[in-house]
């Protein structure tokens, strides 16, 4: 039997070997060891033949197969080729991200075994008084008692560090016994809380909710932040894991994680795993194997944890859907969001997409009747909406930023002893550095920007390649001029806050004041306790975090949204805005959120704060309509870059030529032109941006162009990708 093997290469092709001559059958996904070149590789079964595509004498023989059968389930390899198709992307690949690194290196699919100890028969008979002659090991002894308690070697060294030469002759004596156990990661659960009487809005979508169980359907959750959301996902969840069947939870943020498995632990009484970037291999390999044997019930993870297999599926739910995080944006450039609901389909099981901010797609769904759009438009318990301020910031004092009535403001909440949060989305203590007598700028030598002052490092910053150097006063180009900061990063603002509230206690928060492992949930601790006065922060602040004594909201700067190249921008902006004003008297106390903008009459924003997220979002569909931008249309973004700018634009004018020449001519091809920050890391960026009304002409006619591009002399001289569905056009 020949054996067609997917690699994780950057090829798209399938390899073909020889099964071993006792194989009769073998089941797409199982993990094989093959031969590959020099080396030995870890390959994934997509199917068998009959007969070669080349000679038979020159195919190599399969080494060894890993599983006795595929790791994943049919459904799920379904899922995956059929990801691989629509995004373009080799199948070994997209099948390897599948995986945990462990088991794409060829580990074996067992959950890590621990030692354990418990007391053997004899042992459970024993007075412990007998052994009191020797003190240790009646101390040791006594800590398995009630006899039915087995304890692992880290347990033990919780309870006394000195356990082992006591329990080795306890073993010796017959007292103990020894047996392996799975080694998990699996949360215990505290469970001490129940479900809340839900309120009006909430029981309809619960009972909307639970209807759909047991089959596919997606659901758009569209309910303003604190309208209790969560509660009426955890009461569906509950009726999911009554019938025996898994969760998959999604969220954009690792740091949402925490809050969300508290939640979850003290409502539910089942076994809890996570998957995340901050985890070790180990711990994600084991998550991985505890859905999978059906160890564990609810999984919440990031976008990866998507490919988790569940033995028993019940529900994906995937909160926060607006979020861009959701898209990977490097190599496999999946959207988990999209892919939640292709797998949704197949497995046939209902998909909760949640959030106050609702992505375009996502309504634009809704409206077609793809979704059904459930709403809970009031904050659940005794919370009252923000109310928003439009502050004019043109003509203003501005102390670094904020305005003499911000600071008024500022100073009122205090005074009742309540949190003041400020948003900033710019870490750093001012974006440029300028030369007061030259207007000399001080920039990266590989990227088209300015380098980033940060004061608190005495360095200046690139924050796109990395690149960094120390600070200097002086000019090196006119040698005599002083240099300025210009413009406002979070550092300048943590600074003149410190002057103007000396007695206050400030905490910024953004990647770099929360660097350190750890650091991020103290903070958060220390906030939550009260012993913070003023949240500073960033994009970080926007997802999810609850701070219920923050009552005043300010967005420092909302300008810098309003202009931009990328028609996603005022989406965003928007969903930032409603998404940070949340963050704003979530409990028994009214929030208020101011905005300084120096365009108050902005359409966008008027709509935004007069009329709310909804209307904003129906006038900005509405000009996507006319535009017939996305999800009027669909758009695939052709990228390359090299060191010098000659190459990308050569391989890009030739696709364009290949286009031409091809018969779907109804696609429409912008293009080549320099990516929107052209020179980045020392490498020269320009893209393609193919739109056509139809997603299906579009796959047409990339089903025929990508084949070709692998294969043309000129893509091999640069680095290229193709992003569907780009969230983001830099
Ligand atoms: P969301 O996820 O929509 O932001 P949450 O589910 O976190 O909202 O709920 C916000 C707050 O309201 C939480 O403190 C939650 O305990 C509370 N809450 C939710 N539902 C109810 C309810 N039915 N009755 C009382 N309080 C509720
Ligand atoms: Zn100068
Ligand atoms: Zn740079």
């Amino acid at each position: 039997m020949i054996i067609q093997v997917a690699i994780a290469i950057p090829v798209n092709c399938l390899f073909d070997y020889l099964a071993p001559e006792e194989i009769t059958t073998i089941t797409p996904g199982t993990r094989v060891l093959v031969p590959f070149g020099k080396a030995q590789k870890v390959g994934f079964v997509v199917s068998s033949l009959e007969k070669a595509e080349v000679n038979i004498e020159r195919l190599k023989s399969i080494i060894e197969i890993l599983d006795s059968t595929s790791l994943i389930s049919q459904k799920d390899f379904q899922l995956l080729t059929w990801a691989s198709r629509y995004y373009h992307y080799p199948l070994g690949e997209v099948l390897s991200a599948a995986f945990p690194v462990s088991l794409r290196k060829g580990k074996k699919a067992q959950l890590i075994q621990e030692k354990h100890y418990k007391l053997s028969a004899k042992g459970e008979c024993l007075n412990p008084d007998q052994l009191k002659k020797t003190p240790k090991q009646k101390q040791i002894f006594e800590l398995f008692l009630p006899p039915t308690l087995s304890l692992s070697s880290a347990h033990l060294t919780q309870l006394d560090k000195n356990w082992r030469s006591a329990v080795k002759t306890l073993l010796e004596k017959d007292l103990l016994t020894l047996e392996f156990q799975p080694k998990t990661t699996i949360q215990t659960p505290v469970k001490k809380e129940t479900a809340l009487q839900a309120n009006e809005q909430q029981s309809q979508a619960i009972s909307q909710l639970t209807k759909q169980i047991g089959q596919f359907s997606v659901s758009l959750l569209e309910g303003v932040t604190g309208s209790g959301k969560t509660e009426v996902y955890m009461q569906v969840i509950q009726q999911v894991l009554d019938l025996g069947l898994q969760v998959l939870v999604l969220v954009p943020e690792i740091t949402l994680t925490p809050q969300l498995e508290d939640r979850f632990k003290q409502r539910f009484s089942v076994a809890l795993s996570r998957s995340h970037s901050k985890l070790t291999e180990t711990q994600r390999h084991s998550a991985w194997l505890e859905m999978q044997q059906g160890h564990s019930s609810i999984l919440l993870g990031t976008r990866s944890a998507l490919f988790t297999p569940l033995i028993r599926p019940g529900l994906i739910i995937l909160d926060e859907e607006h979020d861009s995080s959701f898209k990977q944006q490097e190599g496999f450039r999946f959207s988990a969001r999209d892919l939640a609901i292709v797998r949704g389909k197949l497995l046939n099981i209902p998909v909760i997409l949640g959030t106050a901010t609702p992505s375009l797609e996502s309504l634009y769904n809704a409206q077609n009747k793809r979704y059904k759009l459930l709403h809970l438009s009031e904050r659940a318990g005794v919370a009252i909406k923000p109310k928003f301020l439009l502050f004019d910031i043109r003509n203003q004092k501005l102390q670094d930023g904020i305005s003499e009535p911000l600071i008024t403001h500022i100073k009122k909440t205090l005074a009742k002893k309540e949190q003041v949060l400020l948003f900033l989305n710019r870490r750093g203590f001012a974006p440029v550095q300028i030369c007061h007598s030259c207007a000399w700028v001080a920039r990266c030598h590989h990227c088209d920007t300015s380098l980033v002052i940060h004061y608190d490092e005495k360095r200046l910053r690139c924050h796109h390649c990395g690149y960094q150097q120390s600070l200097t006063i002086q000019c090196p180009s006119c040698k005599t001029g002083e240099l300025k900061a210009l413009g406002l990063g979070t550092e300048r603002v943590e600074k003149r806050l410190y002057e103007l509230f000396p007695d206050k206690k400030i905490v910024r928060l953004d990647r770099d004041s929360t660097q350190r492992k750890g650091s991020l949930e103290n903070h958060l601790e220390q906030i939550n306790q009260g012993k913070v006065d003023i949240i500073l922060g960033t994009q970080m602040l926007a997802k999810g975090h609850h701070f219920p004594n923050v009552t005043l909201v300010a967005i420092l700067d909302i300008d810098s949204g309003l202009f931009s190249i990328d028609f996603h921008a005022t989406e965003k902006l928007a969903q930032l805005i409603i998404q940070v004003a949340g963050r704003a008297g979530r409990a028994e106390k009214p929030g208020k959120v101011i905005l300084q903008t120096r365009q108050p009459e902005h359409p966008l924003l008027t709509i935004l704060l007069k009329q709310g997220y909804n209307s904003f979002a129906q006038s900005a569909l509405a000009e996507r309509q006319k535009a017939m931008l996305p999800p009027y249309s669909s758009q695939a973004l052709l990228r390359a870059y090299a060191a010098n700018p000659i190459e990308p634009q050569t391989l890009l004018n030739k696709v364009c030529e290949m286009i031409k020449s091809m018969s779907n001519h109804n696609t429409l091809v912008l293009g080549p032109v320099s990516a929107p920050m052209a020179k980045r890391a020392g490498n020269y960026h320009f893209q393609l941006l193919l739109q056509n009304n139809q997603r299906k002409n579009l796959q047409l006619l990339l089903d025929q162009l990508i084949p070709e591009l692998y294969r043309l002399k000129e893509a091999k001289k640069v680095r290229w990708s193709l992003d569907i569905d780009p969230v983001d056009l830099y």
